[in-house]
């Protein structure tokens, strides 16, 4: 196999864990592509690379010189920017661009489900009523939210943020998956009013909304941005593989 035949991962996610694992598993020649964002990530089985490649030209360039044959971009939904960025290198390169993405939440019948357009609509969506807030928008989008002074905000993040802060706060640091039991008395405990949450989809976060369907806790839920036109997109791991067995097909007896 050539060297323009390697895979990049684009990840970030646990399900670009999961495909790596399970590409380096069928042979394929891979490497994983982290931001760099999170101290301590947990990193994909094989070859890793971390940290920003200099925007569309750095990635094209950086993919040309890596011998990248096949690129998936597996990253979080709301990673707009490097998914744009791989659109554009990667038909600069003409080289084959899969999104794997899980599926979105959707809301059921008891869920009491504001939706907005983006972070900031959610900020603006917040009562004047000094609601207590538990946020979980995640580090970087925490800036959105220092203004608002007429609620109480519960911030979960993984590292912590670095932007301003809403006034009334308190920081609480952990890193999912997350059981039911645990978000229900996490609501309880803090007397919660209000979930905020952008719509990650998966299993790994999804207990929050189960516990504040059962509390009667209303969720503010940021949409997912628009993707690219034309983007071949699969929703799970196990399509991402038969996509790319095609692309990288088992070398036969010589
Ligand atoms: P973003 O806004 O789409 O991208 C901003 C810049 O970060 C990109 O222009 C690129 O820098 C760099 N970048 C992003 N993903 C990269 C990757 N996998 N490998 C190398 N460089 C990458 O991304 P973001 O929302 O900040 O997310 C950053 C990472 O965190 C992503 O890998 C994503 O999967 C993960 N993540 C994001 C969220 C979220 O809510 N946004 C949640 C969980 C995990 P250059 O222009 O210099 O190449």
């Amino acid at each position: 196999m050539s060297r323009a035949d390697r895979l990049l991962i684009l990840g970030g996610t646990g399900e670009a864990r999961e495909l790596a694992a399970e590409a380096t598993g069928a042979g394929i020649p891979t490497i994983s592509s982290l931001a760099g964002r999170v101290r301590n990530p947990r990193l994909p089985v094989g070859e890793v690379r971390i940290g920003g490649f200099g925007g569309t030209e750095g990635l094209r360039s950086w993919c040309a010189d890596n011998g990248i044959g096949v690129v998936v971009d597996a990253t979080h939904p709301f990673a707009a920017t490097i998914t744009a960025h791989a659109v554009t290198a990667t038909r600069a390169l003409d080289l084959p661009l899969l999104a794997l993405r899980r599926a979105a939440w959707t809301p059921g019948p008891d869920d009491r489900w504001t939706r907005v357009a983006d972070i900031d609509a959610a900020a603006g969506a917040i009562g004047t009523s000094h609601p207590r807030v538990l946020l979980t928008t995640g580090r970087q989008d925490v800036g959105a939210f220092a203004g608002v002074d007429t609620a109480w905000f519960l911030i979960r993040v993984v590292d912590p943020p670095t932007a301003a802060l809403p006034p009334h706060h308190e920081i609480l640091r952990s890193r999912g998956p997350y059981e039911l039991a645990g978000e229900r008395q996490l609501l309880h405990d803090n007397r919660i009013d209000v979930l905020v949450t952008k719509n990650s989809g998966g299993a790994l976060t999804h207990a929050k909304l189960d516990a504040a369907r059962e509390l009667g806790v209303e969720v503010i839920m940021v949409d997912r941005p628009a993707e690219p036109d034309g983007l071949d997109t699969v929703s799970d791991v196990a399509d991402a593989m038969t996509w790319l067995r095609r692309k990288f097909p088992t070398p036969g007896p010589r």
